[in-house]
């Protein structure tokens, strides 16, 4: 092979690939090369050449080079996710082209506001066989000379033969497909193995050590793909294919969707998804593999057996729906999910293409995750799970198999990668002591479904918690998100102690009938925040006085039309009489900004959560405020209305107007929720009936941090001090004209937070329903003016972890 010249194929700065913000190129995963910091809107051929591939998303190609050599040139960095916009691809597969002949044309402009990077890397396939010089520096125009490449003494031999041939076939998950640093990845995965393993694709196939053939596959998503491997290692390597081609997750949005922040403290840092504390052995759940009947039958059988599966598995979920609570409403979500026609359509289509019903159930749903895991919203990507959940339930109704929880000894704290919805719905919370992943996210609903239980769960501890062994004593403080691997047997025994503490003093209070009040006799109000009929009853069961908050949106989140007046009267009618005459606050209708609401068609917005959200929606549409406040006043009790995101006394006053246009009587109560209404709460006084505090609300917009983004979920704190001045203020403002002021974000459910919302001067706290019998034991062991010293002392420190420390200290003392 003679020395191979590559000329610039892009004018712009010439950068060492160790500056590419990508550890595929960085680290030379596909090879050696250099980038180029572009400043035209041309990728031109970097010599004579064939085209091998145009990736779908054109943002990439591979050449061969008329000497044999291998190149492969990316536009920008994450720019597959773009899929395709801003690039044009002038050539297809099989073009022969002369250095300097365009490639792909772009719009730089689109790139550099849409990907993380627009430095292009050209890259020499298999750096093991070649040495790479580099010949420019600075600047350079299309055509200047760029690199030499040079042959190296000396072939790499293919180390691996023998043995038996190992086959089997999979889908490939990746939400897009096998691009070039998914490639790059398997490679090195393969690498690992004494094994030689082949990809075949349609009538094409590769090496799995070669990730410019793998490229030259042209594996989308849902591909179907045969692997053959051999050698001393063939099954180690092939399982290690399959996993990684199955995993969408390895194509996760790592920009727009960062790991939530992990607490500091000493031992591991996790991130808090449900309160509580835990000690106990460590309980490794490993999750056994479903068999999959790979051999179709006729497309009329295998519609037939999927059918027949997602009936008996959609009967389930209706049978567990009925048990009410967050337990039911996750069943009810996923029965509402398996409904979907897009899943069931996409395995039709699939099972019409020749494939067996769990092959197809497995791809449509492979599908219907990445799209998900895409979306780059933390939040909307844990709802994968509850896919993944779906397609364990139908692929074992399929295998005839029942789906049984994971079983964990009593007393042992359940260790996982990641955890199912209805893995952890399955699990006996009066055994297990808690829950701590390795992976895992906050907001998912095996993290709702948890807290509900009352099972403390920490998640995202990442490899130091994948790497304890089994059986080990740890404590788990999922209320700070920390575990101690290292806890010696007094300090077992003391978090053995606060335990059983904590859950005497839960007990109490759930018998105790009588109002929640401090140690020294101040009434404070103890209510639940509801979003149907079932939290209503837990929160009675829990001892709820009545509801702070009751979540309209809630009750209406996966509808195609808006509720009608009487479907609205209907469902708070229903709500009311679970609560029997205990007091109801209604919360007129929060969508908008991270809170969809199909049916209302909102606007895109480029900046959400100042955008059309909260009572600014009800406002602009009269007939929908008119319909509710109207579906309100018609429940037999009286019912409070509450307007959510208010920043001005105006939208109080036809907040009003509409209620006394309707006909009714009800007190209309005001969310505090801006910093505007803090800090002008003296003038809302003056017309608000009462006062609630949204912490969750208030904190966003007084921190300037996104309260779903997960890149600033560490720092998202309502103890933050000037959070806590506002909630001051609020009283302050409030206590001029004697309105009640509660606190219904989730600072109300917050052991830490609460001696000083009710020292600020908060006399009304409401929670979620599992969390009323813990709030309520607190309350009743503080001293009303023990914690406004303490408010007063926080109001004056400089950052919320601050306070935290400053309350524990003080709750140690009291014993709390
Ligand atoms: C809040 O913002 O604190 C609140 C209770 O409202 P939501 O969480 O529903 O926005
Ligand atoms: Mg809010």
């Amino acid at each position: 092979m003679s020395d191979l010249t590559v000329f610039a194929p892009l004018a712009g700065w010439v950068t060492p690939l160790a500056d590419v913000p990508d550890a595929v190129f960085a680290e030379k995963m596909l090879g050696d090369g250099i980038a180029i910091d572009p400043v035209n809107d041309m990728l031109c051929a970097p010599c004579d050449a064939v085209v091998l591939t145009v990736h779908e998303a054109g943002h990439a190609v591979t050449l061969r080079s008329t000497d044999g050599y291998e190149l492969i040139c990316h536009i920008g960095i994450d720019t597959v996710s773009l899929g395709g916009q801003g690039l044009t691809p002038q050539v297809q597969a099989g073009a022969k082209v002369l250095a300097g002949q365009p490639l792909i044309r772009f719009d730089l402009d689109h790139l550099v506001r849409n990907a993380p990077a627009v430095v292009t890397p050209i890259i020499v396939a298999d750096a093991t066989l070649y040495g790479v010089e580099l010949i420019a520096k600075g600047l350079v125009a299309v055509g200047d000379p760029l690199l030499r490449v040079v042959p190296l003494a000396g072939e790499a031999v293919e180390s691996v033969a023998g043995g038996e041939t190992l086959v089997q076939e999979t889908v490939v998950a990746l939400s897009h497909g096998l691009h070039a640093r998914p490639a790059a990845r398997l490679v090195e995965a393969v690498r690992r193995h004494e094994a030689k393993v082949t990809l075949y694709h349609g009538d094409r196939h590769a090496s799995a050590l070669s990730a410019v053939g793998l490229l030259g596959l042209g594996l989308g998503h849902g591909a179907t793909v045969r692997i053959e491997a051999s050698g001393a290692q063939a099954a180690a390597a092939l399982a290690d294919v399959i996993t990684f081609l199955k995993d969408a997750t390895v194509e996760e949005t790592p920009v727009e969707a960062p790991e939530p922040a992990r607490a500091e403290g000493p031992g591991l840092g996790g991130v808090p998804a449900a309160p509580g504390l835990a000690v106990g052995p460590i309980h490794r759940l490993t999750r056994a593999a479903i068999p999959v009947e790979t051999v179709a039958g006729s497309a009329d059988e295998e519609t037939t057996k999927l059918n027949d599966a997602l009936a008996r598995v959609r009967e389930g979920l209706e049978q567990a729906a009925t048990a009410g609570g967050a337990r039911g409403g996750v069943m009810a979500a996923h029965g509402a999910m398996l409904s979907d026609p897009t899943l069931s359509e996409a395995a039709l289509t699939a099972i019409g293409r020749g494939l067996s019903a769990g092959v197809a159930w497995q791809e449509a749903i492979a599908e219907q995750v990445a799209i998900l895991l895409s979306s780059g919203d933390r939040r909307i990507a844990e709802r994968a799970d509850d896919l993944r959940d779906l397609e364990r339930h139908v692929l074992a109704a399929l295998a005839g198999l029942p789906i049984e929880g994971p079983s964990v000894p009593a007393g042992a704290i359940l260790v996982a990668e990641d955890l199912l919805p209805s893995q952890v719905a399955a699990l006996d919370a009066a055994s297990v002591a808690g829950i701590a992943l390795v992976r895992g996210g906050p907001t998912s609903h095996a993290a709702i479904l948890a807290a509900g239980m009352g099972l403390p769960m920490a998640v995202a501890f990442g490899d130091p918690l994948a790497a304890l062994e089994d059986g080990r004593d740890i404590i788990l403080d999922a209320d700070r998100g920390l575990i101690d691997p290292d806890a010696d047997a007094e300090a077992q025994a003391d978090a053995r102690d606060t335990i059983a503490r904590r859950k005497a003093e839960m007990e109490a209070a759930r018998a105790a009938q009588g109002p929640c009040r401090t140690l020294d006799g101040t009434r404070i109000e103890m209510f639940a925040n509801l979003g149907s009929v079932a939290d209503a009853e837990v929160a009675v069961r829990e001892g709820a006085e009545g509801c702070g908050l009751l979540r309209t949106e809630f009750l209406f989140l996966d509808r195609a039309t808006a509720p009608t007046r009487e479907e609205q009267a209907r469902d708070y009618q229903a709500i009311a009489d679970a609560l029997g005459d205990r007091p109801m606050i209604v919360r007129l209708l929060d969508v908008g900004g991270d809170k969809p609401a199909p049916y209302m068609d909102l606007p895109v917005e480029e900046n959400p959560a100042l955008g059309l959200r909260g009572i600014r929606v009800s406002l602009a549409d009269p007939q929908l405020l008119e319909d509710q406040v109207g579906a309100i006043l018609s429940v037999r009790q009286p019912c409070r209305i509450m307007a959510p995101m208010v920043a001005s006394l105006s939208e109080l006053e036809a907040v009003r107007a509409v209620v006394e246009r309707q006909g009714g009587k009800a007190e209309v109560g005001v969310m505090i929720e801006t910093p505007a209404a803090a800090i002008s709460a003296d003038i809302l006084a003056r017309k608000a009936d009462f006062f609630s505090i949204g912490t969750n609300d208030l904190t966003q917009y007084t921190l300037a941090m996104d309260r779903g983004n997960a890149a600033v979920a560490a720092g998202v704190d309502g103890l933050h001090p000037a959070v806590l001045r506002l909630i001051g203020a609020t009283c302050d403002g409030a206590a001029r004209n004697d309105t009640p002021v509660g606190v219904c974000g989730s600072l109300a459910a917050d052991r830490l937070a609460v001696p000083i919302l009710l020292g600020l001067g908060v006399t009304e706290l409401s929670v979620p329903p599992a969390r009323v019998a813990a709030i309520k034991a607190l309350v009743g062991k503080l001293d009303l003016a023990r914690c406004r010293a303490a408010a007063m002392q926080a109001l004056a420190l400089p950052s919320a972890p601050a306070v935290r420390a400053h309350v524990t200290k003080m709750l140690q003392e009291i014993g709390a």
